[in-house]
């Protein structure tokens, strides 16, 4: 058959989802100088397809802009139609950035810390996901079992990221009932999370030609373990030299570090929202599952919200150039730039003002009183996705980074969300929710 590529571009969206609008490449030059055109209300669509309550109406128009940065083009080599998007970025048509694009939002945070501090943020994301295939044959946590039964997946996994230009630095058998984590190499900036949307979308992809079929459901089981994504962070000069390690402070945090740590923990609950924004991800933020439950900070605690990752100190590696710290609380329905962009407000805003970072704990959170906590500075994380939409809504702080029309949009949106899953338990949202993920 004779057949004409279709190239598509997309941009991440407050649901998760990745979407946009395909066209003929033949004409990619020209869309790359005048994009493609947007409607405001399709910031609205959930990710169950329901339209969430739009300031917009049937009213306006954008322009999603292709960054050619952005390309991912991997060919299967099986016959199928390569798999081919870029990135895009949504201007209003005068091309001044639109408040809701989500890229742009991460941009605008990066470009804060930059002129505030001269630093960048270097960051890698884990990201553990599930078969939806039940055959037996998995074999225990972390065995050899596990990967010889998707070797062949993650092989052509393996070739797709580098083909659609990330560097893999694992692929791997975890713990949980058909889990498997894929890691990155750390990248400055926003291509870290440009990154990790192209990791979940290019299993995505692999799993379609191999009929195949993953989820990254922020938890399939509520009395299992949940699938994170955990962010690792670290600060780097405008010469690209290490900030982030100081051996002579607690924990071995630079100064600069420990206060934007401290930024994140002091704003965690009120960001909750963004970063883990499923109604099921509140099932996932609970004691005892090796996420985080409490706004803390962790030396060797992999229930930490924040936690100080272990270096190796052999001959010849140097420990500051490794040093990172795990952000362990987010999950795969949030998409990953506007993750990120909460973390580098928080983070900046902690820098700005000085904040101190609660000592590092290593004991079992769960079994202290609020009082005790509170002495420590701590708080146990919203419960509840509508509990965290309430603080994130009151937040001034959220409002004086993401401005009134965004927030508002964003928690109508995720409003929207939870009246979609009105009446429907908990096990019936993970139904739903391990569909769309
Ligand atoms: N599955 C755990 C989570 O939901 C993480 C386990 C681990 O890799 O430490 O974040
Ligand atoms: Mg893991």
């Amino acid at each position: 058959m004779n057949r004409e590529e279709i190239v598509m571009v997309c941009a991440p969206d407050i649901s998760g989802q990745v979407r946009g609008k395909s066209f003929p490449l033949a004409d990619l030059e020209r869309r790359s100088r005048r994009g493609i055109g947007w409607v405001p209300t399709n910031v609205q669509i959930t990710t169950f397809n329901s339209i969430a309550d739009s300031p917009f109406g049937s009213l306006g128009d954008l322009l999603m802009v292709p960054d050619p940065d952005t390309e991912v083009r991997v060919d299967f080599g099986d016959g199928s139609p390569s798999e081919h998007f870029f990135l895009g970025n949504i201007l209003y048509t005068d091309g001044s950035p639109w408040e809701c694009c989500l890229r742009g939002r991460l941009s605008q945070a990066l470009d804060a810390l930059r002129a505030e501090t001269g630093l960048e943020l270097n960051s890698a994301f884990e990201i553990e996901f599930q078969f939806l295939d039940d055959s037996p044959g998995y074999g225990p946590g972390f065995g050899l079992t596990g990967l010889r039964k998707k070797k062949y997946f993650g092989e052509v996994y393996l070739a797709a990221l580098r083909q659609g230009g990330v560097e893999p630095d694992s692929f791997l058998r975890e713990w949980a009932d058909h889990q498997y984590e894929v890691t990155m190499h750390p990248q400055i900036g926003i291509k870290a999370a440009d990154h990790a949307l192209s990791i979940r979308e290019l299993a995505r992809a692999t799993a379609a030609r191999l009929d195949d079929p993953v989820t990254f459901t922020p938890i399939r089981d509520v009395n299992g373990a949940g699938n994170g994504v955990h962010i690792h962070m670290s600060l780097v000069d405008g010469a690209r030299n290490p900030a982030t390690y100081d051996a002579a402070r607690p924990g071995g945090l630079s100064e600069v570090a420990g206060q934007f740590a401290a930024g994140i923990l002091h704003h965690l609950p009120d960001i909750t929202a963004i970063v883990a924004p499923s109604l099921i991800s509140y099932a996932r933020l609970t004691p005892h599952r090796w996420s985080a439950a409490f706004n803390n900070l962790g030396l060797r605690d992999r229930e930490a919200a924040l936690r100080i990752c272990p270096v190796a100190e052999l001959p010849g590696m140097d420990v500051a150039k490794q040093f990172n710290v795990e952000f362990r609380v987010g999950d795969s329905a949030a998409n990953p730039h506007l993750q990120l962009a909460a973390l580098v407000f928080a983070g900046l805003d902690g820098i700005r003002n000085r904040m101190e970072p609660p000592a590092p704990t290593e004991e079992d959170l769960s079994l202290l009183s609020t009082g005790e906590l509170e002495k420590r500075g701590l708080v146990r994380l919203p419960e509840t996705l509508s509990e965290a939409l309430d603080r994130l809504g009151k937040s001034e702080a959220a409002r004086s980074w993401f401005g009134d029309l965004f927030l508002d949009v964003y928690v109508k949106h995720k409003r929207g969300e939870l009246e979609f899953l009105d009446g429907k338990t908990v096990e019936d949202a993970c139904r739903l929710y391990e569909q769309v993920y």
